[in-house]
This record gives structure tokens, C-alpha cells and sequence, in this order.
């Protein structure tokens, strides 16, 4: 017989909370993360009335959960928020449509408007052509970026006044523990992004789930039934992240309370004043934010449509000065930035998406027609 829940005393407990340790039945957990995401939403005053938030859904556990928490705290609460889906199609086979379809299937029965975004169509690149011209590294950091603009691209056509994304207590903590360990003080400021405008791109970002344990979210999600994706992108994960993610299992093992401590510390960090930060920018081809002439992504495209797809990684800069002067580069300087050795077949063109064009692939990148992406 298993010990009464420690909240209510009546119905038996069914687990015990990995935030806390407290026994509780299935209802009393249930009402107690809700009441918690509810107070986090209430305090850092997340959201306005009458605002239009997309959530970006990704068909994974912390974006399902979140999507499911959003409509139903709105409607309890009286947020008076207009919820939308927000997904971003990288164009991975055999991950992300299976995802996309937990997605849809969560629309259907939500109620919600749901609108794709996609690599190909957006940049005319998706990620298993990318992998295929780049090898099985790096692969993370061209997705990571592009899905960032895809994201704010998306948002803004949907007429979205912010995003809310499904980052967990633990996704904060590692990037805390990740960039304190790099050194990285810009990520370190922007990258907490407590309040309402938190986050460096265009659309504001929250992450209403932020004190939310990831194990508690899959509790959730497992006691309401939601149906989501469960499965690893085919492409490994970033592997800092994955050490700084080992370390945190490890620590919060021996202390549970590890992980919401790692996000406060990010949250109480305090910076010298005296520190430059990157300015702020816009980017000359897209008109994206940017702390460089070009941002990241049109950084990483222009490598890609020259075959040269390692030039926006890494150190590189005298072969990028080289070629912004016209010069040409030896066969060991294009080797080194990834291009095909002498012989190789070429790849297989990939139509553009509707919306991008071929004539202009060093210009801007005009995206026409009625679902004008450009900003
Ligand atoms: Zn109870
Ligand atoms: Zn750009």
C-alpha cells in the first residue's frame, strides 16, 4: 500500500516529486505544476492581454506540455491571450516530419492555428542537404542559427507580438553551466532572459517553463496523456552541451536542487558595467539583427552556396578576407573549408522553396509573393 499523498491525505501518492521530494497523488501534482507555471507567467509578468503568442512547437515533450499548459492557464486564469503554433520544418527525413505529425495531431485537437516555417523554403537549404555537402559535424551549428531566424521569420508573419518556447529548468541550467565554463559573458547576459523581452532576436522570447524540472515535464505529460515525439534529431547533438548536460544529471543526483540553483545563479549573475557588449545591428543582406555586417545566417548561406560550407565556422577569418578581395583560394585553403576534392561528382541541385529565388545568391534575398517573409 503506498503511502497517502502528502498534500490532500486522501488518494493514495503515485510519485514522488523530483523538484521537491513530496509524495503526491496524480491530481495533486498535476494542480501543483499548473499552479507553478501559473505564479512563474504571474511574476515575471510574461505575458499582456490581448497579446498574440506563438509558441514554438517542435512536437517534443517540453513544446507539447507547453502548448497544452498555455490553453489551458489562459482559459482558467483569463489571460486573454490569442495562442498560435509556430513550427519550424529543418528538413530532417525520418525526424522532423515525424515530429511535424505529433504537431498536427496536437492541432487537431487544440483547436489552435498552426503555421510551418521551413529551411528550404526560407534559406533553400535543408539540413540533410547541408549534412550532406558539410560531413557529421557542425551540422548543430547551422541548425541552431537558422532555426533562431526561422522562428522570429515565422512569428512575425503570423503577427505574433512574442514567442514562448518550451526551454526547461534544465535547458537553462546547462546553458548557464555551458557559457560560465566558456567565458561567454554576452551569452551569459542575454542567454537567461528572465523577462518579457528576454533573448537577442527580433520577436520577444519567454520561456514560461523555465522553473519546470525536465523530469517533472515528462511526468506531466505522462499522467495527462499528451501525445508527443520522443525520438533524437539524426544528427548528434552539440557535444559541449552534452558534457554540460551529463554534469548537471550528475549534480542534480546528488542534490536535486542543483538545477533551479543554476538558473538563479544565471538570473542573480552580476556583469562588470564596464564590460563592451556586441552592438547592435542589423544584417546588410537580410536586414536581420546582427553584431557583424552580415549575420550569422547569411555568414553560413554564403558558405554553402560557394561549396565552401566550413567558411562560416570556426576560425577562418584570413581565407574570408581573402575572398571578400577577390582573391582566389589554393585547393588546400577550399579542402579546408569544406569543398568537394577534385573529382567528386557534384551534388544534386535541391529545388529552391517557392518563395526563394536562384538568380540573386549573393544578393539579398528577396522572399516574394504573398507570404512575404522579408522584414
Ligand atoms: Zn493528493
Ligand atoms: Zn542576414
Amino acid at each position: 500500500m503506498p503511502a497517502p499523498c502528502s498534500a490532500c491525505g486522501a488518494s493514495p501518492a503515485a510519485l514522488r516529486r523530483p523538484k521537491t521530494g513530496h509524495a503526491l497523488c496524480r491530481a495533486c501534482f498535476l494542480a501543483a505544476f499548473e499552479e507553478e507555471t501559473h505564479q512563474a507567467i504571474v511574476a515575471g509578468r510574461l505575458f499582456r492581454p490581448g497579446e498574440t503568442v506563438a509558441i514554438g512547437a517542435s512536437g517534443g515533450k517540453d513544446s507539447t506540455v507547453l502548448a497544452h499548459l498555455l490553453q489551458l492557464l489562459d482559459q482558467r486564469h483569463s489571460y486573454g491571450l490569442h495562442l498560435l503554433l509556430l513550427s519550424v520544418d529543418e528538413g530532417i527525413a525520418g525526424y522532423r516530419d515525424a515530429s511535424l505529425a505529433a504537431v498536427r495531431r496536437h492541432q487537431r485537437r487544440s483547436g489552435l492555428p498552426l503555421h510551418v516555417v521551413s529551411y528550404r523554403q526560407l534559406y533553400g537549404w535543408s539540413m540533410d542537404r547541408i549534412a550532406r555537402h558539410l560531413g557529421p559535424r557542425n551540422n548543430c551549428t547551422f541548425c541552431g542559427v537558422f532555426r533562431r531566424q526561422a522562428l522570429d521569420r515565422g512569428a512575425l508573419l503570423m503577427g505574433a507580438d512574442k514567442i514562448a518556447t518550451g526551454h526547461n529548468a534544465d535547458d537553462v541550467a546547462e546553458t548557464v553551466l555551458m557559457n560560465f565554463l566558456r567565458g561567454d559573458v554576452g551569452r551569459l547576459r542575454r542567454g537567461v532572459g528572465t523577462g518579457p523581452a528576454g533573448g537577442e532576436g527580433a520577436v520577444p522570447r519567454c520561456k514560461p517553463l523555465r522553473h519546470a524540472y525536465e523530469k517533472e515535464i515528462v511526468l506531466y505529460a505522462y499522467f495527462q496523456g499528451l501525445d508527443y515525439f520522443s525520438t533524437e534529431c539524426v544528427y548528434a547533438p552539440q557535444a559541449y552541451r552534452g558534457y554540460a548536460r551529463a554534469l548537471l544529471k550528475e549534480l542534480e543526483a546528488v542534490r536535486p536542487s542543483a538545477v533551479a540553483d543554476l538558473g538563479h545563479s544565471g538570473e542573480r549573475l552580476s556583469l562588470r558595467s564596464d564590460l563592451r557588449m556586441p552592438a547592435r545591428g542589423t544584417c546588410q543582406r537580410c536586414g536581420y539583427v546582427a553584431s557583424q555586417p552580415l549575420c550569422k545566417a547569411c555568414v553560413l548561406l554564403e558558405g554553402l552556396d560557394r561549396g565552401l560550407p566550413k567558411l562560416g565556422i570556426g576560425k577562418h577569418r584570413r581565407l574570408r578576407d581573402k575572398l571578400r578581395d577577390g582573391e582566389p583560394l589554393t585547393q588546400e585553403e577550399r579542402r579546408r573549408l569544406g569543398a568537394p576534392a577534385e573529382g567528386e561528382p557534384p551534388e544534386e541541385q535541391e529545388p529552391r522553396g517557392e518563395l526563394g529565388t536562384d538568380e540573386e545568391p549573393w544578393g539579398r534575398r528577396e522572399l516574394r509573393g504573398p507570404q512575404d517573409l522579408d522584414f
